[in-house]
């Protein structure tokens, strides 16, 4: 790729001061310096630096959110914060978008990628990747609710749920569930306690397929996923 297509992914800059930097003479490539932005580069391959130092580049970035709430997953919006704007600069460069969605009232695991291919495999409906989520319910969770969610449940539309596997964690006026769903239908975990009659009043992702929300982030921090996470995603 052209060395100041490079830069100026990297954030380095618009194309008008990529130039000028390059014109500067303070970029090298492999310990030659260059001038000239048309000037291919190997990313993998060739040793760029800036001022001497080496400039690391990926094409793809994947991060973990703990999103907050109130923020929308999406990656602009005229009116509501989003979850791109929590990002740092050196992170938006590589232009991430939201996987998959969360409510703007929901907490937890976001993921966030420029990868699409990743991102279509992981929201494939035919994929079926398990989510978690952590809920609590306005009122007493029963076994019959295990049952009716394990055989599915009408939602307001008509629509039969597949499977879902409850957990009750704490049963009385307020009880404190895990739901694992493999769809993801427009307010699905919501509308799946309506179906029996209860109200979610928290929400929180904790799991989505083989990642799980690392606790120590607070809400509103995220991470680069590790190269196991990133394995075991693909
Ligand atoms: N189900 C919901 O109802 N809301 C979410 O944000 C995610 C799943």
């Amino acid at each position: 790729m052209r060395i100041d297509k490079l830069l100026a992914n990297l954030g380095y800059g618009s194309r008008k001061e990529v130039k000028d930097l390059l014109k500067s003479g303070v970029v090298k490539v492999n310990d030659q310096t260059v001038k000239n932005g048309k000037e291919q580069v190997d990313p993998e391959k060739d040793t760029v630096t800036l001022h001497g130092e080496v400039i690391e580049y990926k094409e793809y970035i994947y991060l973990m959110m703990n999103k907050p709430q109130g923020v929308i997953s999406a990656t602009e919006d005229h009116y509501e914060k989003t979850v791109i704007d929590l990002l740092e600069m050196e992170d938006a460069v590589y232009s991430p978008f939201p996987v998959g969605r969360l409510d703007k009232d929901t907490e937890g695991l976001l993921l966030l990628t420029n990868d699409g291919q990743l991102a279509h495999q992981l929201l494939s409906p035919k994929k079926h990747v398990p989510k978690t989520y952590f809920a609590v319910i306005d009122q007493e969770v029963t076994d019959a609710d295990v049952k009716a969610f394990q055989e599915g449940v009408t939602l307001d539309d008509g629509y039969v749920t597949k499977p879902g596997m409850l957990k009750i964690l704490k049963s009385g006026i307020r009880s404190d569930i895990e739901l694992t769903i493999t769809e993801g239908k427009f307010h699905q975990v919501k509308r799946m306690f309506e179906a029996v009659g209860k109200k979610v009043v928290y929400l929180q992702r904790i799991s989505m397929g083989p990642l799980r929300l690392d606790e120590s982030l607070e809400l509103g921090e995220y991470r680069e996923l590790t190269d196991e996470e990133i394995t075991a995603i693909k």
